[in-house]
């Protein structure tokens, strides 16, 4: 598929250097985007990198009220000497692809949704920030935009790339959270949409999060949907514990997201020597381990925090703190490897990269 490349308005949004201690996380964007249509009697067409810009849409799209959307998250990284990579984006295709599948939309070739943001990247360069942990945050993501209120799949999509520098997740510490396993609610069940990446999935997962913060805790611990005794994950994160030379986290049984960084976990605690186990995690096992202090270290693993210590879990009342309730010493060196690898600090012996520039 051609891009068409359309010209900026006036001069770049970038005004010098932008302060990378403040940008936060998804506040500030780049100058262009990519933006595609597909239409069921046409396939793809117009693919066009174009002025960051708001979209026109009519009130009545279907995405506005029947939540047809999927998304996807990775990074741009800029090295020291200046080097510019990704982190597994093939990856990031074939999940958006899986999503696209679950939400009755149309697939986009994997190659083009990687080839068509290395070249949007690569155009907006200059955009990516360089203090360490900061990097340039990808959001691919498709709407459907038909103007009709009938229940149907929408016969005109936008598939488009947005581009926002992003500051370091850690700029105060590498700091454990506290984490609530929520009872109550539940994310996704079996046969439900919680192994596709779609805004539906956050938008019914918000209040849980609301109250976990009123009870002082940062993020909820999703469990099963069924029996609410298995636990799934975090928020926006996979899971995982650490026991003494094993590391488990939930198996991919339908009801969790496929994390890229899931996945690269489980590939440097297996190449570390840790046994890595993908099973149902019981909750009250996983409770009284922590007790017994078996459980070692927990940690949440995702695109934006890469790693995210975890010192408590909070259930039913309870709080129980993890080890020491620190950063455990697998938790900083996953940490520490995986961000190691995306700057180019240490080698890319799995050849997880791919380089722009
Ligand atoms: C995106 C996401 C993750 C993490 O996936 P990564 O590919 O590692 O960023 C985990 N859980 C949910 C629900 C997500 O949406």
């Amino acid at each position: 598929m051609e891009i068409t490349i359309l010209p900026l308005p006036g001069e770049s949004k970038k005004s010098g250097n932008m302060d990378e201690s403040a940008l936060g996380f998804g506040k500030i964007f780049t100058d262009r985007m990519l933006l595609v249509e597909w239409k069921s009697d046409r396939g793809w067409f117009d693919a066009r990198i174009k002025p960051y810009e708001p979209f026109v849409l009519d009130p009545s799209c279907l995405v506005f009220h029947y939540a047809q959307e999927i998304f996807e998250g990775l990074k741009a990284y800029k090295w020291s000497d200046g080097t510019i990579t990704l982190f597994r984006p093939e990856m990031n295709a074939r999940r958006f692809n899986l999503s696209a599948d679950r939400l009755c939309m149309p697939r986009i070739p994997e190659e083009f949704f990687v080839e068509s943001i290395m070249q949007l990247v690569k155009m907006e360069k200059d955009w990516i920030p360089t203090a360490e942990g900061t990097s340039l945050y990808i959001r691919p993501a498709m709407i459907a935009v038909e103007p009709v209120l009938g229940v149907k799949s929408s016969d005109h999509f936008y598939y488009f790339v947005i581009l926002s520098p992003v500051g370091a997740y850690y700029a105060s510490g590498f700091n454990p959270v506290k984490i609530l396993v929520e009872d109550r609610y539940v994310r996704a069940t079996p046969g439900g949409t919680g192994e596709a990446k779609t805004g539906g999935n956050y938008a019914s997962s918000l209040i849980a999060g609301v109250e976990a913060k009123k009870k002082g805790f940062h993020q909820v611990l999703w469990l099963d949907g069924v029996h609410h005794r298995y636990v799934e994950e975090v928020g926006a994160m996979n899971m995982f514990f650490a026991y003494e030379d094993c590391v488990v986290t939930a198996p991919l049984a339908g009801s969790i997201l496929n994390g890229v960084t899931r996945d690269s976990v489980i590939c440097l605690a297996d190449s570390l020597g840790f046994r890595v186990e993908e099973r149902p995690i019981e909750i009250n096992q996983l409770l009284s381990d922590i007790k017994e202090g078996k459980v070692k270290e927990a940690f949440g693993s995702g695109t934006a925090a890469v790693i995210t210590p975890v010192g408590i879990l909070g259930y039913k009342g309870e709080s129980l703190t993890i080890g020491d309730g620190g950063v455990g010493r697998l938790t900083r060196k996953l940490y520490d490897t995986l961000t190691g690898i995306q700057y180019g600090r240490i080698p890319d012996t799995f050849g997880w990269l791919r380089k722009i520039v």
